[in-house]
């Protein structure tokens, strides 16, 4: 299946850190040219150069989501750099908190901008690379918090990723017409350099919650994108993929057995 990566461009927003940071090194591992992008143009180089000494192939780019202009510039260079943009994983994404009194409508405006509104200007910018490389994949990293569960003090986090997937199934239709698929992963609790800051007591108490009793690695949701992103995974269209260690499914704590 990893195989037909192989060769593809393939380019990662908010790929310096985290999430994204997996991403661009799974991808990187099967043979994949992978675009490391993300703000702060420093991060991305330090993760891009981490890939290349692994013998793989990787490139930096500076680049910010809530802005068209920068998305457009980004592709351009993008498929510049790699010959054209056959794999964008729309990741990039925001999570401060605040309480529905406290919440301004700039708080709100920020991460719908980041998470919701980044995720449609980084597809429109790729959109004319992937329609000419007759392969066309995208794949959003939306959340488990808002399609599925809530959080309390993340209620524009969740409607932003929730916006995620309203968009990717209307997207889906408008796409197919090009072969081009959009599908979206949905992680649960992962392990990321930010929650390594909280403590093992804390992170002990998340993983208590998960039925597979631990959390997720950022490589668990790097190997559901690159499925999704596989020749193999090429009639899935519109679909959600949660990867929560089975986070979602008890219905209260006696459930988990
Ligand atoms: P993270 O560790 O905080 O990394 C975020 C990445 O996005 C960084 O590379 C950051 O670099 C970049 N970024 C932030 N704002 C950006 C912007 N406007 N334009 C371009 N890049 C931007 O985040 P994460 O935890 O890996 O989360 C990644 C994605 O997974 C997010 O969409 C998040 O909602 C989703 N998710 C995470 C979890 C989890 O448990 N971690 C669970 C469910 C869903 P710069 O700051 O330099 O731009």
């Amino acid at each position: 299946m990893a195989n037909s990566i192989n060769g593809k461009a393939v380019l990662v927003t908010g790929s310096s850190k985290g999430i994204g940071k997996g991403i661009a090194r799974v991808f990187a591992s099967q043979g994949a040219q992978v675009a490391v992008v993300a703000r702060h143009l420093e991060a991305a180089e330090a993760c891009a150069a981490e890939i290349r000494d692994a013998g793989w192939i990787a490139k930096a780019f500076a680049g910010d989501v809530s802005s068209r202009s920068s998305m457009t510039e980004l592709a351009e260079a993008v498929a510049k750099a790699f010959g054209g943009i056959d794999v964008l994983c729309a990741n990039a994404g925001i999570f401060p908190s605040a309480s529905l009194e406290e919440m301004s409508g700039d708080d709100w405006d920020q991460v719908l901008c980041t998470n919701a509104r980044g995720t449609l200007f980084a597809l429109q910018a790729c959109l004319p690379y992937l329609k000419q490389a007759e392969y066309g994949r995208v794949i959003i990293t939306s959340s488990i918090t808002g399609p599925v569960t809530g959080y309390a003090g993340w209620s524009h986090y969740g409607a932003s990723k929730a916006a995620q997937l309203g968009l990717m199934r209307s997207a889906a239709l408008e796409l197919a017409h090009h072969q081009i698929t959009i599908n979206a992963v949905m992680p649960g609790n992962i392990l990321t350099e930010g929650l390594q800051g909280l403590g093992d007591e804390y992170l002990q108490k998340m993983a208590s919650s998960i039925p597979l009793k631990r959390l997720g690695s950022v490589e668990d949701i790097a190997h559901a994108a690159l499925f999704l992103a596989s020749k193999e995974a090429g009639f899935i269209t519109g679909q959600t993929l949660i990867v929560d260690g089975g986070q979602t499914i008890p219905e209260n704590i006696d459930a988990m057995g």
